[in-house]
C-alpha cells in the first residue's frame, strides 16, 4: 500500500460557500487515499468526489450476477432513510422496531405453513449467511444433547449437503468445526438428491442441508423426496437427522409462485428455514431471517432472552449493532405488496426469464442447463457439438458483454462436473422485458464478433479447453 501523505489546503468558509464545486482545490489536487487528512473540506466536494469515483463500480441495474435487490421504491427509500438511526439490537429503546420484527417473523413463519400446534419462533439476520450460521448451530446443540443423553461420543459431527451448497455452508462447517460431507454433481444431476445424502448419513450427522433456489443453475432441490427418506431412515435406525432448508432465494419465491409445492414447515424433519430479505424478499441489503418450525428446536443455551415488550423476545445473532432500518423495510414491503403484491412481481421476473432462457436457447450455440421456472435464475453451456470447435468460450462472452456494461458471470461447475462451463442469469424486480431485448442484442453481437473473427483465440479458456 502507498501511504500519500497529502495536506489539503483548508478553503476559507466564504470560499467553500462561493466556489464552484468543481473549481475547489480539494478537487484539483489528489485527495489522500490512506491516511486521514488534517483538515477538513466542504461536504458538497466530499460528496461529489466519492459519488464520482464510485461511478467506477458496475452498475447495479445491470448486474445479472447478484440475487440482491438493486432497486426498491421511492417511499421504502425514503422510509429507510429516515430509520438510518435506529439500532436492530435496542430493544427496549426501540421496541417498535423491535415489534416490527416480531410481525414479520410471524408473517414469514405463517408463510412458510408453521403448524399451528408447534410454537414457531425466529429472528431477523444480517443476511442468510449468518442465519445459516445460527441454523447450524442449532443442529449442533441439539444432536450433541441427544448424543449426550445416550451417553455417546459427541466429538465427530458432520453436516450432509450437496456441492452446490452456497459458501456459507463451508464456513459454517470450518467455523464451527462439523465435518462437511458433500454430494458431489454428476452426469446432469447438479444438486442433493434423496438417494445420495441418505447414502453420507449416520449417527454423528446433524442435520441435512436441502436448498431451494441452488446458487449454480437455481433449481430447487427436492425437499420433500429428501424429507420422506429420512422419515425412512429415522424409523428403521432410531436417529432424529434434521432437515434445514437453505431458502436463500427460494423462501421468498415458492410460496408465491408455487403454492402445491411442499418444501417447507408442512414436512416433519424439516425444523428451520432461512431466506435472504434482500433477495427476493426485496430489501436493499442486508437482511436475512431465520425461523424454528418449534421454539424447542433452537436450544434454550444459545438465546439470550429479553423480555422488555412484556413478552418474551428470544435473542439469538452473532452481530451486536446491526441497522434497524432493513427489518423496517421488510415490513413496508410485506405491507405494501401484500401478497398479491409479491406474486405479480416474483411472476413477472420468471416471465422475463423464461422468456430470455427461450430466446438463448434458439440461438445456436447454446444449450439450458435451466430456464429460470424455479427461482428466476438460469444458466446454459456452449453445446458440446460446439465448444470443441469454437474459437471463444462463456468467460470470453461474459468479458464481451462486460465491454457494454452487462454482468453475465461464467464459471465451472464443481466436483464432480469440473469439465463444464456455464454462464447464469439472474432476474430481479427492475428487469424489464427491454432491457431483456438490449441484452439479447448484445449477446448477438458478441456472437457474431467471435464468428467474424476467424483468427480470434480463445483468451479466458474455461475448464473445458484443457480436459
Ligand atoms: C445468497 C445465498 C446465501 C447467502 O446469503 P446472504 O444473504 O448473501 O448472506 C446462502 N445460500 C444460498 C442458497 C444463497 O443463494
Amino acid at each position: 500500500m502507498v501511504h500519500q501523505k497529502i495536506n489539503l489546503d483548508r478553503l476559507s468558509p466564504e470560499e467553500a460557500l462561493i466556489t464552484p464545486t468543481y473549481a475547489s482545490r480539494a478537487l484539483t489536487s489528489a485527495v489522500p487515499k490512506y491516511e486521514i487528512p488534517e483538515g477538513e473540506m466542504p461536504p458538497a466536494v466530499a460528496y461529489n468526489l466519492i459519488r464520482d469515483e464510485l461511478a467506477l463500480d458496475g452498475n447495479s441495474r445491470l448486474n445479472l450476477a447478484t440475487f440482491v435487490t438493486t432497486w426498491m421504491e421511492p417511499e421504502a427509500k425514503q422510509l429507510m432513510a429516515e430509520t438510518f438511526d435506529k439500532n436492530m439490537i435496542d430493544k427496549d429503546e426501540y421496541p417498535q422496531t423491535a415489534e416490527i420484527e416480531l410481525r414479520c417473523v410471524n408473517m414469514i413463519a405463517r408463510l412458510w405453513n408453521a403448524p399451528e400446534s408447534e410454537a414457531a419462533t425466529g429472528c431477523s439476520t444480517i443476511g442468510s449467511s449468518e442465519a445459516a450460521m445460527l441454523g447450524g448451530m442449532a443442529l449442533k446443540w441439539q444432536w450433541r444433547k441427544r448424543r449426550q443423553k445416550e451417553g455417546k461420543p459427541t466429538d465427530k459431527p458432520n453436516l450432509v449437503m450437496g456441492i452446490n451448497v452456497q459458501v456459507c455452508w463451508e464456513k459454517f462447517s470450518r467455523y464451527w468445526e462439523v465435518e462437511p460431507r458433500f454430494v458431489p454433481m454428476e452426469g446432469s444431476r447438479f444438486h442433493l438428491n434423496a438417494t445420495e445424502a441418505i447414502k453420507l448419513i449416520d449417527e454423528n450427522t446433524i442435520g441435512v442441508i436441502a436448498i431451494m433456489g441452488s446458487t449454480f443453475d437455481g433449481s430447487y432441490e427436492p425437499v420433500q423426496e429428501i424429507n420422506d427418506a429420512l422419515e425412512k431412515l429415522n424409523r428403521e435406525t432410531g436417529w432424529q437427522v434434521p432437515l434445514h432448508v437453505d431458502g436463500a432465494s427460494g423462501g421468498f419465491i415458492a410460496p408465491f409462485l408455487d403454492p402445491d409445492l411442499v418444501w417447507d414447515f408442512r414436512l416433519k424433519w424439516v425444523k428451520s428455514i432461512n431466506a435472504s430479505g434482500h433477495k427476493y424478499g426485496l430489501v436493499y441489503p442486508g437482511v436475512g431471517w431465520i425461523i424454528w418450525r418449534d421454539r424447542q428446536e433452537l436450544p434454550e443455551e444459545l438465546i439470550f432472552h429479553c423480555n422488555y415488550l412484556g413478552g418474551d423476545l428470544p435473542n439469538f445473532a452473532l452481530n451486536f449493532s446491526r441497522p434497524g432500518n432493513q427489518v423496517v423495510a421488510q415490513y413496508y414491503n410485506f405491507l405494501r405488496l401484500g401478497k398479491e403484491g409479491y406474486r405479480q412481481i416474483h411472476q413477472a421476473c420468471r416471465d422475463t426469464a423464461l422468456y430470455l432462457s427461450g430466446e438463448i436457447a434458439k440461438m445456436g450455440p447454446f444449450e439450458l442447463i435451466t430456464d429460470g421456472s424455479t427461482i428466476p435464475v438460469f444458466a446454459w453451456k456452449l453445446k458440446e457439438t460446439i465448444s470443441d470447435q469454437s474459437n471463444y468460450s462463456l468467460f470470453d462472452l461474459a468479458d464481451k458483454l462486460r465491454e457494454r456494461g452487462w454482468l453475465v458471470p461464467a464459471y465451472t461447475m464443481p466436483k464432480n462436473r469440473q469439465d463444464l462451463t456455464v454462464q447464469r442469469v439472474v432476474i430481479k424486480e427492475g428487469f424489464s422485458r427491454d432491457m431483456a431485448a438490449l441484452l439479447l442484442r448484445d449477446i448477438h453481437s458478441a456472437i457474431a464478433f467471435f464468428q467474424s473473427q476467424s483468427n480470434y483465440q480463445s483468451k479466458l479458456s474455461g475448464s473445458h479447453f484443457h480436459h
